[in-house]
This record gives C-alpha cells, sequence and structure tokens, in this order.
C-alpha cells in the first residue's frame, strides 16, 4: 500500500504532537509533507528532521533564520510568514490536520479545505468565526472534513449507526473544568497557574484557560451547530465530569449512542488519521470498574456565563460568533499575561458583543473585517480595565 500523505499545521502544539506521536509509531504508512509552527523553531525543526517532512513553516518571519539554520543539510525545505503557511496546502497533503490555535489557523485550514481532500479539524476557531464560509468550501470542493475535538469526533462516530436525520438530540459532554465547583467569588481570585491545570485533560494554554471559563463548550456548540445540522434547540451540554463519555447522539426511537474513552486526544486523532478504518493506538483501555461511577450535572449558565454568550451568539447569526471568538482570545491572552482577572474575560466577550455593529459575513474578507474590529475594541476595554 502507498503511504499516505499528511501535513500537520501546528505541528508544535498539543494536538500537532499527539498526531506525531501516532504517525511516528507506523513510519512507513506515512509521507510527511509539510509541518508549521507559530515560533517554536527548535521544536519545529526536530519533528520536521524526524518525520522526513519535506517542508517546515514558521508563521512567524523573524524565525526563518533559525529555521533554515537548523534545517541545514537536511534536505528539507524552510519558508515562514503567512502567505508560506497557506502555499503549504499546495503540496496537496491527502490528510491534513488543522491544529493551529486560534483565527490564527483559519487561512491556511480554509487553503486546505480548498484543495477538496480530507481535514482534520482541532482548529476550532476557525469554523466558528467563518462557520459559513468554511461549511460552503467544503461542499464546493468536496473536501472530507473530519472532526477531531473529541466530543464532535465522538458525536461524528454516534451518527454512524443513524444519520443525522433521525437525530432526536445531540449531548454535548463538558467537564465543568478546574472550577466546576467553584463560587464566582473565588473564581474571581483564581490565577493563570490554577486555570491552567485541567482535571482530565494535556491541552494547550489557550484551550485550558477556555476550559476554565466554559468558553471552550461555547465554541464547541457554535462548532457543532456547523457541524452537524440538527439546529439549536437540538444541542445540549451536559456536564460529566470524569470526562469518559465524550458525546451522545439520541435517535428519534430513544435510542441513545455514546461514544467513550479514556481523555486521551490520541483517540479522536487516530480514528480521524484512520478514517474510515480503525488504527491500534498506545492509548489506555477503559476500565471502567476502576473509574467506578460517572457523574452528570447541568451546566450552570450563571456561574459560567459563556455558555450563554455562545447560544445568544448562534441565535444573533452574521458576525456575533466571530466577535465572540476575537474577544475571547484577546481576553484570554490578557489574562494568561496577568493584566486581567480571570471573570474579566467572560465580562470583555460581554461587552464587545454588546458594543460592536453586526454584520453579515458573506466571505472570508467580512470575517477578517470583523475579526480585527472586535479585536481592536476587545483590546481598548482590557486596557481600559487596567486603568
Ligand atoms: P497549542 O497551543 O498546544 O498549539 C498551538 C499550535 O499552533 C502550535 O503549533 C503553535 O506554534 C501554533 N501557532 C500558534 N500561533 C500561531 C500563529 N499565529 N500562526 C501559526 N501557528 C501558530 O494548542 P493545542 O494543540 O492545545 O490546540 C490547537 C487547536 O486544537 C485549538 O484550536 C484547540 O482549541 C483545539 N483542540 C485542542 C485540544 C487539545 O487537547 N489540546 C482538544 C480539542 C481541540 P508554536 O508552538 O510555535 O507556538
Amino acid at each position: 500500500m502507498a503511504p499516505r500523505s499528511v501535513s500537520i499545521f501546528g505541528a508544535t502544539g498539543s494536538v500537532g504532537q499527539s498526531t506525531l506521536d501516532l504517525i511516528g509509531r507506523d513510519p512507513e504508512r506515512y509521507d510527511v509533507f509539510a509541518l508549521t509552527a507559530g515560533r517554536d523553531v527548535e521544536k519545529l525543526a526536530a519533528a520536521a528532521i524526524q518525520h522526513r517532512a519535506r517542508l517546515a513553516v514558521v508563521a512567524d518571519e523573524n524565525c526563518y533564520a533559525d529555521l533554515k539554520a537548523a534545517l541545514a543539510g537536511t534536505g528539507i525545505e524552510a519558508a515562514a510568514g503567512a502567505a508560506a503557511l497557506v502555499d503549504a496546502t499546495d503540496l496537496g497533503a491527502d490528510w491534513t490536520m488543522a491544529s493551529i490555535v486560534g483565527c490564527a489557523g483559519l487561512a491556511p485550514t480554509l487553503a486546505a479545505i480548498r484543495q477538496g481532500r480530507t481535514v482534520a479539524l482541532a482548529n476550532k476557531e476557525a469554523l466558528v468565526s467563518a462557520g459559513s464560509v468554511m461549511m460552503s468550501a467544503v461542499s464546493n470542493s468536496g473536501a472530507t472534513l473530519l472532526p477531531v475535538d473529541s466530543e464532535h469526533n465522538a458525536i461524528f462516530q454516534c451518527l454512524a449507526s443513524g444519520g443525522i436525520e433521525a437525530v432526536s438530540r445531540i449531548t454535548l459532554t463538558a467537564s465543568g473544568g478546574p472550577f466546576r465547583t467553584f463560587s464566582r467569588e473565588e473564581m474571581a481570585r483564581v490565577k493563570p497557574a490554577q486555570a491552567l491545570k485541567h482535571p482530565n485533560w494535556s491541552m494547550g494554554r489557550k484551550i485550558s484557560i477556555d476550559s476554565a471559563t466554559m468558553m471552550n463548550k461555547g465554541l464547541e456548540l457554535i462548532e457543532a451547530w456547523h457541524l452537524f445540522p440538527v439546529g439549536l434547540e437540538r444541542l445540549s451540554i451536559l456536564v460529566h465530569p470524569q470526562s469518559v463519555i465524550h458525546s451522545m447522539v439520541e435517535y428519534r426511537d430513544r435510542s441513545t449512542i455514546a461514544q467513550l474513552g479514556c481523555p486521551d486526544m490520541r483517540v479522536p486523532i487516530a480514528s480521524a488519521l484512520a478514517w474510515p478504518e480503525r488504527m491500534e493506538t498506545p492509548c489506555q483501555p477503559l476500565d471502567l470498574v476502576s473509574i467506578g461511577r460517572l457523574d452528570f450535572e447541568a451546566p450552570d449558565e450563571v456561574r459560567f456565563p459563556a455558555l450563554r454568550l455562545a447560544r445568544e451568539a448562534i441565535l444573533a447569526g452574521g458576525s456575533a460568533p466571530a466577535v465572540l471568538n476575537a474577544a475571547n482570545e484577546v481576553a484570554v491572552e490578557a489574562f494568561l499575561d496577568g493584566r486581567i482577572g480571570f471573570l474579566d474575560i467572560g465580562r470583555i466577550v460581554e461587552d464587545v458583543l454588546a458594543r460592536i455593529d453586526m454584520a453579515p459575513v458573506a466571505s472570508i474578507d467580512d470575517v477578517w473585517a470583523i475579526d480585527m474590529s472586535a479585536r481592536q475594541l476587545a483590546e481598548r476595554l482590557t486596557a481600559e480595565l487596567i486603568n
């Protein structure tokens, strides 16, 4: 069997490294075309050399000389900059992992979709910001979009048993994050280091903070709304602290199909990498006896307003989800830098949504314009909070 060509956008991150871990266990099976990073040249060059990539791209142009030096004599091409990231999709890999964090991943993700092959989507912010543009690019190009987010991958797997027309409800599970039992007063005092400690999953910094505010679940609700068009009223969220059930689909005959597994991102990544087949993984088997019990709670939209804001953004439509995402990216960064408090993240997102003029989204240029103005307003509100 000919090796499958793969490219990984965001290869130095948590999802990217988990993907490379799986690929590295069966190197003859894969031909690595492009690997990309934001700034981490050392990790990118090491991965490119280990996996014998053809091309390594770093988004920050200032890192080009270092990347070129790190790859000297290896035969691996080095490139840098936003345009080079998009151009890397021209290599036309059979399978592309979109795992850049944030809206920074939108252009390469969209370019990979336009190639019309298979795109494994972890970069949820791209879909949240440009959902309608991305989904029409999928249907125009004939690309296969495979969800990698554990919940959406679970739903995708559950849908194989019945089909979307027969669905009565889709339930996204949520761990509730590290502050699931905290009061608002307790949350007001938390520091970045506490918020970065997720109880079940090991993830990048931004998604860890999103999990702590539960904006991650809000973004996932928007993501599910695009990927599984059953209508908002059929999408629900259930807090399940053990993160064993990754999501569920209920059919109109009231059969509920769930996907379970240990909280290890290599499980959903492997499902997308081998799809429509199955592959071996080094992940732990599920041991329900030692887990002992599975708990469930209703989500609390008062302590975690991000859930309400995401639902309202879906209902508002147009630019609202892109505004929500951009404001959240700015606020999360400000929190991680120690410039604002934990609860200020939600306040800034809500303020930006309330103050900005909403607009229709017809093209990717509309998304860039909305993203930029929402970021500017969020930066201004952040600065006002500090002063
Ligand atoms: P990380 O922060 O660990 O990695 C992010 C990746 O994006 C890195 O390769 C980083 O490069 C790169 N990057 C950062 N900024 C830019 C930029 N401006 N331009 C180009 N590349 C950039 O994130 P995760 O792997 O945790 O998450 C990636 C995506 O997957 C997110 O959208 C997240 O929501 C989603 N996801 C993650 C899960 C997880 O378990 N981690 C689970 C489900 C979804 P560098 O290392 O050089 O900074």
